[in-house]
């Protein structure tokens, strides 16, 4: 492991000066629960690590009627427990509840959670330099990749690991950025970029940003939304794929619907075709299935990783037929 030094801000105006002097690129310090690990590995290298942990208003969650702030370091665990949440965002507490073991959840926090780093094996092998570190390949092209993306690949096939992400977008949630020019707020959706993008990170933060927090609008009159996780074992796993659907039925048709996967793509991936077929329709297993078939015509399976289409169509199924209830 090598050598860093660490700096403790108190102040979001302290952290964003700390982030925009800073030479290099520092490396942002929540929970530590994956961050420690690639620094552990060597995978990631930062001369300066900022711990965010007592950086005052960035943590805590408040819920009011024009929704649901939630602070960057919020603990995964008060997500996962707080009234307002169950009551509202039922789907938040699915997939918060969802996500890794208690102890992580203890430690971890929202912010890094929508921000950790892709479990690829190729990248978090520090003897392997892929595409994501500054290489050639992409290993999992012509590799293992039983457990890489269907859509969005290209130059990199990631999957974004997150289980908040897909259930946060699904509820239209925004995040903050903050740096030293101010705050600067983008659809959540926004916040990933694809490979294509930049090819050695997952979201749109320049040095000098930080994300400070996300806001949840509050519930519409008849929404209903729910986060179904596919494993591939019965104790803690990242999903396989995973389904984030909120929508609103109104005389039994789809009135409004948003469609998003986790574990398919390099970040969190919205199924629009589907949406559009399931909008002013009502919800049948025969529609969902059109729909899932539909947005599957855009996915480019791996050599082991076909079987996650079938994970689409389940779980787009199971997260989707509850609206018609
Ligand atoms: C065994 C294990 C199982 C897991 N299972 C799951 C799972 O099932 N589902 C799931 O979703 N996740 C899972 N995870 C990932 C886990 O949820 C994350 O490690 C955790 O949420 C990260 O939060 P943290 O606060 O510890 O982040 P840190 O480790 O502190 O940071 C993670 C990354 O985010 C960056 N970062 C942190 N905060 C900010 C910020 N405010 N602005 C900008 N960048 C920031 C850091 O620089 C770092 O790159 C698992 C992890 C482990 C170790």
């Amino acid at each position: 492991m090598r050598e860093f030094k660490i700096a403790e801000p108190r102040t979001v105006d302290e952290l964003a000066a700390l982030l925009a002097e800073s030479q290099e690129a520092a490396a942002m310090m929540a929970g530590g629960t994956d961050l420690l690990d690639l620094l552990k590995s060597g995978v990631a290298t930062a001369p300066l690590v900022v711990d965010l942990q007592k950086v005052a208003g960035l943590s805590g969650m408040t819920a009011g009627k024009d929704g649901l702030r939630i602070g960057a370091t919020t603990r995964i665990v008060e997500l996962a427990e707080d009234a307002a949440v169950a009551r509202d965002y039922p789907s938040l507490k699915q997939a918060a509840l969802s996500l890794a073991t208690p102890q992580l959840r203890n430690v971890g926090t929202v912010g890094g959670n929508l921000c950790q780093r892709p479990r690829c094996w190729y990248y978090r092998d520090p003897q392997v330099v892929c595409r994501k570190k500054g290489g050639y390949n992409c290993y999992a092209f012509q590799g293992r990749n039983k457990y890489h993306g269907l859509f969005g690949g290209g130059s990199c096939f990631i999957v974004f690991p997150s289980d908040l992400a897909p259930a946060l977008i699904s509820l239209g949630a925004k995040a903050t950025i903050g740096s030293v020019k101010g705050d600067k707020v983008v659809p959540l959706e926004q916040f990933y970029a694809l490979p294509d993008v930049d090819v050695t990170r997952e979201t749109i933060l320049e040095k000098g940003q930080f994300l400070k927090d996300v806001r949840v609008p509050a519930p519409k009159a008849g929404q209903k939304a729910a986060y179904i996780k596919l494993k591939e074992r019965g104790t803690w796993d990242f999903a396989l794929v995973s389904a984030a659907v909120a929508g609103v039925v109104k005389d039994g048709v789809i009135s409004e619907i948003t469609v998003v996967m986790g574990g398919v793509a390099p970040v969190p991936w919205r199924l629009k075709k589907a949406e559009d077929l399931l909008r002013g329709k009502p919800v049948t297993e025969a529609s969902v299935r059109q729909a899932a078939d539909a947005a599957l015509q855009d996915a480019s399976p791996l050599r082991e990783n076909g079987y996650k289409a079938d994970l689409v169509r389940a779980a787009l199924k199971e997260a989707a037929l509850p609206l018609a209830a």
